[in-house]
């Protein structure tokens, strides 16, 4: 992976302990470390706003694949509206959300997108940005991308503000990415374990208590 275009996050060095963060107390058993701290978190996407608008050639679809990209789509969404484009121009945008569910406990499981036919001819001729909270194997986003070029957009861009570094990857990386992480599950700022650790405002891993705690 190209190290210029995300920051890589390296296991060994990169891990803060528990002790020097804000964790609400309901979850400080069930995790091991904090990944990303929410303030690094905030100045990244701040970046890809910039990256996303200077790079933009018209009104923006922003597309929110729900749940787990609902932080990360709702801080670019802010960061986006206060940048302007190379040639001086705001950018108009129109939201968009999408269901996506693949996984239980940690396993990937089969794909469900919410989209209905209806809702996909909507994308026909615009140019679509997809906000996703953590590319892993890539399987989902190279379902959605497949199911999504059949209507015709003018353009289709992924901004992922998590790419795992996992053998099992497909290959596919989005256009835009906030941080390359190692492979471990991780918690917070949306993502969540079986629907718990959303409201934890940092990137952190969870530990083997956690997910004995948390499991469905
Ligand atoms: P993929 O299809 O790329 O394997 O998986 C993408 C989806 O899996 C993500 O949208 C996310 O919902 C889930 N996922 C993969 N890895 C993690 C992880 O480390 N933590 C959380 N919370 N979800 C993950």
């Amino acid at each position: 992976m190209d190290p210029k275009k995300w920051i890589d996050i390296n296991t060994e060095s990169f891990q803060y302990s528990l002790d020097h963060f804000v964790i609400p107390d309901h979850y400080e058993d069930a995790l091991s470390s904090v990944l990303i701290p929410h303030g690094v978190i905030m100045d990244r996407v701040e970046k890809l706003a910039k990256l996303i608008v200077q790079e933009s050639t018209g009104p923006l679809v922003v597309c929110c694949v729900l749940k787990g990209g609902h932080q990360f789509f709702a801080d670019l969404v802010n960061y986006i509206k206060k940048n302007v484009t190379r040639g001086g121009k705001t950018v108009p945008l129109s939201l968009e959300f999408i269901k996506v569910k693949s996984y239980s406990n940690e396993t990937s499981g089969d794909v469900k997108l919410s989209l209905t036919e209806e809702e996909c001819k909507e994308f026909s001729g615009k140019n679509i940005l997809i906000v996703e909270d953590i590319i892993d194997t890539g399987k989902t986003m190279v379902q959605l991308l497949s199911k999504l070029k059949k209507y015709s957009p003018e353009s289709v861009k992924v901004a992922s503000l998590l790419v795992k570094k996992t053998p099992l990857s497909n290959g596919y990386i989005p256009d835009y990415v906030g941080f390359a992480i190692p492979n471990a599950f991780v918690v917070g700022y949306a993502l969540d374990y079986n629907e718990y650790f959303r409201d934890l405002d940092h990137i952190c891993v969870i530990n083997e208590h956690g997910k004995e705690k948390y499991a469905t």
